[in-house]
This record gives C-alpha cells, sequence and structure tokens, in this order.
C-alpha cells in the first residue's frame, strides 16, 4: 500500500505548498540499489572531525581514500594518517577550517575523557550540522565504555550514544541519518566496511543505531564490487517482500541465490528466482522434514552454502485473551522453531567465512498490542543470534539479525489504515521503509568486509519511536 504523503513529497509544488501552510512532508530518501562499486564516494563531501585523543584517524583516512573520497579533516594540522594514505590513492585531505557544506560528517570521538571534553561534540558540530545535505550523514566512532580507566571517562564514552540519538532525531526531517561504530581496542581494522556502508546511501533507513565491532570472527579482506561473487546464498520467504528484495540484492552482488517458499507459491517464487538467475526451492518450513529436504538440496547442489537468510515469518495477530493455542502455535513454529531447527540441519553445511542473517522485528524488541506470540518470536530470534554467535565466530562464521521497523510489504498492509499511518510517522524519517532498505542491511552483514559484526541485532527502523 504505497505511502501517499511520500509520493506528495516528491512533488516540489505539493512540498512548497504544503511549506506555505505550515505543514511537513516527509522527506525523499535518497536510495542507491545498484551494485557495490569499488570508489562509491567519489566526488562526495566528507568532513572528519577529530575530538581531543582521536584515535582513529588511520582506518579512518584508509577508509575514505581507498572509497576515492578527499576529505577535509579538522581542526587543526592534518594528523599524517591522511598524508599517507592521499598518497597511496590519490586522494588529498584538505583542512576542515570552518564550517562548509558536506554530505556526511564523520566526528572521532574516542579519546573523549571528560566532560569538558564532551563539549568539543557541541563546539565542532554545532554550525556544521546545519550544512549537511539533505539525506546527509553523520557517524560517530566511539570506544566501548568500559575500556575508559576512569568513571569520567565511561560516562562521557555513554554520552555519545545518547547525542547521536538525539542527532539522528534531528536530521530525520530532510532524511538524514546519526549513527554510531564502537569501536574496541584491537577492532581498529575492521571499521572501513561499516563506515563506507553508513556514510552511503544504502544505509537509507538506518538511523539512531550503534553499532559494536568485535573480533570474535576471523577478519577478511574486503572486497567491495561483487562481494558475493562465488557464494551461495538460501533466503527463505523470498517470494515477496523483504525475502525477494534480498534475493535481488544477493544475486546483483554474485551470490547464486536459492528462493525458498511454501508450496503454493510457486508462481511468485518462479519469477523471483528467473529474476535473479537462481533456483526456486518449493518448502514448507513448519513441517517436520523441512530442514533435511532443505540440507539435501544445497549439498547435492552445491555442496554446501555460504550465505542463510532466516526471512520466512507470518504474524498471526490478537490478544492474549483473544489468542487460540494455534494461532500462538502457528507462529512460533515458523518465526522460532523453524529457524533454530534449520539451523541445526545446515549448520554442517557452512563453508568458511559463512555469513547468517535472521529476521527479528522491533515488535520482538518493544512489545506490540495484539503480538504477544509475533515479539515472543522475535525476542527469541535476537537470542538466539547472541547465545549462538561466539561459538560460529570460532568457525569463521558471522549470525546476526536485523530487526525491521514499519516495512512496506504485503505483512503491513494488512494493519488497520489508522494503526499504519501512525506506524509510519514514528520514524525519524516520517515514513515507512521499503522491502530493498532492510535487504541492503541484510546485504551488508552478508559480505566479507562485515566480519567485525556478530551475535548483533541491527534495527532498519528509520530510528523509530518504537523498539529503543
Ligand atoms: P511477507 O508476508 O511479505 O513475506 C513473508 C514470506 O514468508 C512469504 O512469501 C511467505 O509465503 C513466506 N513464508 C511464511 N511462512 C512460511 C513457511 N512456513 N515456509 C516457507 N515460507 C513461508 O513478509 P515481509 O514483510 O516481507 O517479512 C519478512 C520478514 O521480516 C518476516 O520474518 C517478518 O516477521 C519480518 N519483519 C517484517 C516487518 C515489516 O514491516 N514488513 C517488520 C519487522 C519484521
Amino acid at each position: 500500500m504505497a505511502d501517499r504523503l511520500v509520493l506528495l513529497g516528491k512533488n516540489p509544488t505539493a512540498r512548497k505548498l504544503a511549506g506555505n501552510l505550515g505543514l511537513s512532508l516527509p522527506p525523499t530518501l535518497k536510495r542507491d540499489l545498484g551494485p557495490w562499486t569499488d570508489r562509491p564516494l567519489e566526488g562526495v563531501e566528507v568532513t572528519v572531525l577529530l575530538g581531543p585523543g582521536a584515535a582513529l584517524a588511520e582506518p579512518v583516512a584508509r577508509c575514505l581514500a581507498e572509497a576515492g573520497c578527499s576529505p577535509a579533516v579538522g581542526p587543526g594540522e592534518i594528523p599524517d594518517a591522511f598524508a599517507r594514505q592521499a598518497q597511496a590513492w590519490g586522494r588529498p585531505a584538505r583542512n576542515a577550517s570552518g564550517a562548509e557544506a558536506a554530505h556526511g560528517i564523520v566526528f572521532d570521538a574516542t579519546g573523549l575523557r571528560t566532560v569538558d571534553e564532551l563539549r568539543a561534540l557541541h563546539t565542532l558540530l554545532h554550525e556544521r550540522v546545519g550544512l549537511l545535505e539533505r539525506s546527509g550523514r553523520v557517524v560517530l566512532l566511539s570506544r566501548p565504555p568500559g575500556e575508559a580507566a576512569e568513571v569520567e571517562g565511561q560516562a562521557v564514552q555513554r554520552a555519545v550514544e545518547g547525542f547521536m540519538r538525539s542527532l539522528a532525531k534531528e536530521l530525520g526531517r530532510k532524511g538524514g541519518t546519526a549513527n554510531q561504530v564502537v569501536v574496541p581496542h584491537g577492532a581498529e581494522d575492521r571499521l572501513p566496511a561499516p563506515l563506507r556502508w553508513l556514510l552511503s546511501p544504502r544505509s537509507a533507513y538506518v538511523s539512531g543505531q550503534p553499532l559494536h565491532l568485535s573480533t570474535t570472527v576471523r577478519g577478511h579482506e574486503p572486497r567491495w564490487a561483487r562481494p558475493l561473487d562465488g557464494k551461495v546464498a538460501l533466503v527463505t520467504g523470498a517470494a515477496r517482500g523483504i525475502g525477494a528484495a534480498t534475493a535481488r540484492a544477493l544475486a546483483r552482488e554474485g551470490a547464486q541465490v536459492v528462493v525458498l517458499d511454501r508450496p503454493g507459491d510457486e508462481a511468485h517464487a518462479a519469477r523471483v528466482a528467473q529474476e535473479v538467475g537462481g533456483l526456486p526451492l518449493m518448502v514448507d518450513l513448519g513441517q517436520p522434514d523441512a530442514p533435511a529436504t532443505v540440507a539435501a538440496f544445497l549439498q547435492e547442489r552445491f555442496g554446501g552454502v555460504d550465505i542463510v537468510v532466516h526471512n520466512a515469518g507470518v504474524t498471526r495477530d490478537k490478544t492474549l485473551g483473544r489468542m487460540s493455542r494455534e494461532l500462538w502455535d502457528l507462529t512460533l513454529d515458523v518465526n522460532l522453531r523453524a529457524v533454530l531447527r534449520l539451523h541445526q540441519a545446515l549448520e554442517p553445511l557452512l563453508r568458511s567465512h559463512g555469513r547468517i542473517v535472521c529476521l527479528s522485528s522491533i515488535a520482538g524488541l518493544a512489545g506490540n498490542v495484539g503480538q504477544t506470540n509475533y515479539a515472543a518470536s522475535k525476542a527469541a530470534v535476537a537470542g538466539f543470534v547472541a547465545a549462538a554467535a561466539p561459538g560460529l565466530g570460532r568457525r569463521g562464521v558471522a549470525l546476526n539479525a536485523v530487526a525491521p521497523g514499519f516495512i512496506e510489504t504485503r505483512m503491513t498492509a494488512a494493519i488497520p489504515v489508522a494503526t499504519r499511518e501512525v506506524a509510519r510517522r514514528l520514524s525519524n524519517l516520517s515514513q515507512g521503509g521499503l522491502p530493498a532498505d532492510v535487504a541492503e542491511a541484510i546485504l551488508f552483514l552478508s559480505t566479507p568486509g562485515a566480519s567485525a559484526l556478530s551475535g548483533q541485532v541491527l534495527r532498519v527502523c528509520g530510528g523509530s519511536l518504537v523498539g529503543a
């Protein structure tokens, strides 16, 4: 069901008229759904601000230069790291002397330890945020608070998250986002992939989120263009919605995709499979023999699997007092039991550097009226990810979940109209996301460069008020 206000917002005359009446229309988000490239930040203005004691000049300089960007760096002298990377990649950095327009701002807050130093967030950003382009990006870099020796330092590092979440709400009006990467000691060289992604239009509907890097999963040299060449991916529930968008995104970047959906959905599944040059597989994941059938198929056709996306899911909403046992069981069987059982069956087939992404939901994080069954299943998915990630990490496999907010699909088209309208406007960006927004997050987590992320739940919710 199309969002009429978003459509209206794309029309300059309507936007002007609404402005004259003191009304605001949702911003038009800048997205990029084309293939990944080596230098996505070529010609893109990025300002790097180094707070007192900033520790990440090296990986930030490398990330930006490698991605084709000539950044403005400040305040003060440009650190040597930028000169070295500029030489290696031919991307000279310049001094960020005054406030100037930019698409992106990277703020290295890793060295902030005192309340006085925290003021740098205000001093360096307050004149600059107003000059951010539409759909602009702010990325804050911090350390895990526990790494600071003093209590004040720990509190100050924690302050960065509150700042980032509030800034994300302010930037949303112009389609902008603010996010944070928390970089522990030892994980510095893993920063480039998440930073590049957060600065890009591919993270259009991710806002107000902290990404926590780790070294749990063995690192892997990122491949920027066609990162999934030679990989085999299974996407469940891929006949439509988020699953179909994910199949398209993974195939676009080189993966051979198995498009799994239930018997009865052959026509849709076959269409998606044909579109992505993949294979349809019709299996009802609620059936006891489903995991064995899927494992046998992957073993026979491909001798293993590299990427598994547990996307199939259902809602059967009723308040608890009115919910039949059948509705409870059906929801838990598909959204949770099937994920656990399929994971068990596929674990031996997962190849090194494997990636698993599960679909949670902000309803599972925050709760929702009429969704005790659904929320229980989606919270359990987050629990599964936290529990199983460390063990898989030792094998070089990363396991994460994405938690979509309100995404425009068949599932949300079934929501009563008034609730649907409220749900859309609850995000920082005043609109629902598209299946492609979730697909781009799943794709990112499936790439070799994303090895620093495992055991996490990444919300793709536009910074929704719900689910904090
Ligand atoms: P959708 O209903 O459009 O698609 C879900 C797909 O899963 C369908 O093609 C369906 O046939 C398939 N499926 C369901 N039961 C199955 C079974 N037993 N065996 C095999 N396939 C089965 O839903 P969507 O909106 O694209 O949601 C995809 C995932 O994202 C779900 O897990 C959902 O809970 C989650 N999610 C969606 C939203 C949203 O706003 N749309 C928000 C949060 C989470």
